[in-house]
């Protein structure tokens, strides 16, 4: 039997990748990496420095200087863990919907792909770890012990946002929560650079009609099952 000891969750926004993957992670004690969160910040990084979205090359640079860490919470404030870049703390200002509406576009450039890439590969390779993006199972570690795709409706996965972002007291709009979740999807499904999809040896999860109880038995069996590629 496999050990199943990378583990590559991936699918569309709020489909329910963090949730799992951190209980996931928690679970067998591994690590968790959520990838979005870099991707995130170099968009923060643009926006704050005033490189434009549209300058490919500026940006790929800023992607390669930029120091990203991924540390544990450093605040009892409902954060999964504490995101610096350059020593700075953006854990909640790579969620403002202004990163939000730049993130896609961004994620889409080769060069700052690649970087991103690179250190992910870094942090995984020594294995115990539960990955989460959009690539992870395709690109990032195509040799994953395990790999689950993770997906639901467009109007479940906005109403999951939507409630999300009230609960933390923003003064949220289910309308344009859905209207950008549609623009995300559309980029990063379309784009030429590792465009979101499943792997070929990916398990699919429906979520849409699952609680996070659900989806969890769900990855649990799997595991135990070990549904491994290349089993
Ligand atoms: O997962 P999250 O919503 O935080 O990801 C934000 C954005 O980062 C995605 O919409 C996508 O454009 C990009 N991303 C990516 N590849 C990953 C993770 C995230 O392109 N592995």
């Amino acid at each position: 039997m496999t050990i199943v000891s990378t583990i590559a969750i991936d699918g569309p926004a709020a489909s329910g990748k963090s949730t799992v993957g951190e209980l996931l992670a928690r679970r067998l004690g591994y690590l968790y990496f959520d990838t979005g969160v870099m991707y995130r910040a170099v968009t923060w990084a643009a926006l704050d420095r005033g490189t434009p979205i549209e300058d490919e090359a500026g940006v790929a640079a800023l992607a390669g200087e930029l120091h990203i860490d991924v540390a544990p919470p450093t605040s009892d404030d409902g954060r999964q863990y504490t995101v610096l870049a350059d020593g700075v703390d953006i854990t909640w200002e790579i969620r403002t919907p202004a990163v939000n509406a730049s993130v896609s576009p961004i994620s889409a450039y080769p060069g700052v792909r690649r970087e991103m890439v690179r250190q992910q590969r870094r942090v995984a390779q020594g294995g115990r770890v539960v990955m989460v993006g959009r690539d992870i199972g395709t690109v990032v570690l195509p040799d994953a012990d395990l790999k689950i795709y993770l997906d639901a409706s467009v109007e479940e996965r906005a109403r999951r946002r939507w409630a999300e972002e009230r609960a933390r007291g923003e003064s949220s709009d289910y309308g344009a929560v859905l209207a950008s979740m549609r623009r995300r999807d559309e980029i990063d499904s379309s784009r030429e650079a590792s465009p979101l999809r499943a792997a070929e040896d990916a398990v699919v999860l429906d979520t849409t009609a699952l609680d996070i109880d659900g989806v969890m038995a769900e990855v649990v069996r799997l595991i135990e099952e070990c549904k491994c590629p290349g089993d």
